[in-house]
């Protein structure tokens, strides 16, 4: 037992660059609102890195996601399907449009969309496909492109691929990188995520055919952007649309945090090392598996998880740690089976076993850029002696 108490949260979001310098300089700029200088200098780094048709800063990557549904004009009588073992709003963001959401499993490897399940759940209705890349690992994307290609090529309906890319930024598929990798992909800013900027996301956009449409819609269904081009003369309402975009004070907060994009890829990686190093040799003795990532992917080190042997004793693992001063914490509570996924699904007895078997033992251990190893090495400690007790 520890002689001191020790308190090791889960997440602690850090200053990793110039955000105070950035944020000081954004409220001297006399624009803190969307579409400012720093929101530029987010987007062409974006840009650049991902090689991509456009960026659009967002208030959020459930609102990346909205903007989303609303390009693609998803609604009543059309289908999106999603991963059941994700967060909600790659649900939500479809189903407040009125679309239908079908829940597919996800595979054991990368925790990801189950292309077979996903086959399963395809009729003339499905109009969007949202795979999520679960803790910065590449889901089975290529595979998913084909279950829809066959699909396209049968029933001659095209279906848009939308990659929630919340936790995969700077991840890879081979040399491909996550978020580049459908019709369009959204970011989350979130300060639990890799990059924070409290609140904040983008929407990615690989088809320069969206670009017009997805800056109106951004800025309230308006022509401003081409106004302020200079491309016309008068500013109105033009479209659908909503407050999409992201303040220039959150943004300046974000650029000083993606300018150090290898450190803090370096450090993160550092941390899932450390743990992997520390648990991965007594996986058969305390009866856990370890987190592992096929040897293609580039991981954008989110998360370090462990699978536990069932329920119960997860839940036991994760009092064990609490009592020790570690805030552990379990993912996802399914959605096909939630009362909100139950309201806007036609499918409410399809099959998730793979989620519900994996929702009930995974544990994720507390992952942060200040993370020292001799906190990880208490943590490893910890879980160690709680399994094996
Ligand atoms: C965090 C998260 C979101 C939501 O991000 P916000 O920026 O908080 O809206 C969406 N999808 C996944 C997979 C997430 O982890």
């Amino acid at each position: 037992m520890p002689t001191r108490e020790r308190r090791i949260p889960f997440n602690r979001p850090s200053v990793v660059g110039r955000e105070l310098t950035y944020i000081s300089q954004a409220i001297a700029n006399d624009h803190a609102s969307a579409g400012g200088p720093f929101t530029d200098r987010c987007v062409d780094l974006l840009r650049s890195h991902l090689d991509c048709a456009d960026v659009l800063m967002t208030t959020s990557c459930t609102d990346a996601l909205e903007l989303a549904a609303l390009l693609l004009d998803v609604g009543p009588g059309d289908t999106v399907v999603v991963p059941s073992f994700t967060f909600v709003s790659t649900a939500l963001a479809f189903a407040r449009n009125g679309a239908t959401i079908r829940f597919a499993d996800i595979e054991p490897t990368t925790l990801g969309m189950c292309p077979e399940s996903l086959e399963r759940l395809l009729d003339p209705s499905v109009r969007a496909v949202a795979p999520v890349h679960y803790g910065g690992v590449g889901c089975q994307i290529d595979e998913i492109h084909e279950v829809l290609d066959r699909h396209s090529s049968r029933t001659g309906q095209a279906v848009s691929i939308i990659e929630d890319n919340a936790h995969g930024l700077y991840g890879r598929i081979g040399d491909r990188e996550l978020g580049t990798l459908g019709r369009m992909s959204t970011l989350s800013f979130h300060e639990t995520k890799n990059f924070v900027c409290g609140e904040g996301g983008a929407l990615v956009l690989n088809d320069p055919a969206d670009r017009e449409r997805a800056h109106t819609m951004l800025t309230k269904g308006t022509n401003r952007r081409q106004f302020m081009l200079g491309l016309v003369d008068k500013y109105t309402w033009v479209e659908n649309g909503s407050s999409f975009g992201l303040s220039d004070l959150l943004a300046a907060y974000l650029l000083g945090q993606l300018e150090r994009h290898d450190e803090v890829l370096a450090t993160r990686s550092h941390v899932w090392a450390r743990y992997d190093e520390l648990l991965t040799p007594h996986q058969e003795r305390c009866g856990f598996t370890t987190m592992s990532i096929p040897a293609d992917r580039a991981c954008a080190w989110h998360m370090y998880f462990v699978l536990l042997r069932d329920r119960n004793t997860r839940d036991g693992v994760l009092q064990a740690l609490a009592s020790r001063g570690i805030t552990a914490t379990f993912h996802y509570v399914p959605l096909h089976s939630s009362p909100g996924g139950l309201r806007c699904t036609d499918r409410p007895d399809a099959g998730c076993d793979v989620t519900d078997d994996i929702s009930g033992r995974l544990l994720r251990l507390p992952f942060y850029n200040g993370l020292s190893d001799d906190d990880i090495s208490y943590v490893c400690g910890a879980l160690l002696d709680a399994c094996s007790g």
